[in-house]
């Protein structure tokens, strides 16, 4: 009995190492989906709702980050420093913003607002193809 239960654990835990691999393995903010088609690459039989309810659990975990985008598409970042986006309005790409922007933003916002914010997000939003000369 003990052995089966290990064994289901073991399961477990292999299927969430298997989903947090697959987001870290990538920085193009993954959906559900795309975690799901290459899961079952590794795991044949895992199902669609196995890796949802593992990618919950990373996120609470906060060993990755959920992304709700404009449109409604939930996405998942494993990039866990503090960073913002930039989103090509063309290709709904997402890349990473790690340099630090605008350092005094939140002294003028607490100024202006009255408001006690600790952090914030940028999204920027544009073509990621190089300006034509
Ligand atoms: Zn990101």
């Amino acid at each position: 009995m003990k052995d089966a239960l290990e064994k289901i654990g073991q399961r477990y835990s292999r299927q969430r190492e298997e989903i947090l691999k697959l987001v870290l393995s990538t920085d193009s903010h993954p959906t559900a989906d795309w975690i799901y088609e290459h899961a079952r690459e590794i795991i044949p039989n895992i199902s669609l709702g196995t890796v949802y309810r593992n990618l919950n659990l990373l996120v609470d975990e906060r060993k990755i980050n959920r992304l709700v985008m404009d449109d409604g598409v939930v996405r998942y970042d494993g990039n866990l420093r503090e960073h913002h986006h930039f989103i090509c309005t063309k290709t709904g790409k997402i890349i990473d913003i790690e340099q630090p922007l605008a350092e005094n933003i939140l002294e003028e916002f607490r100024k202006k607002t009255g408001l006690n914010a600790s952090s914030y997000k940028i999204e920027f939003y544009g073509s990621s193809e190089q300006p034509t000369q």
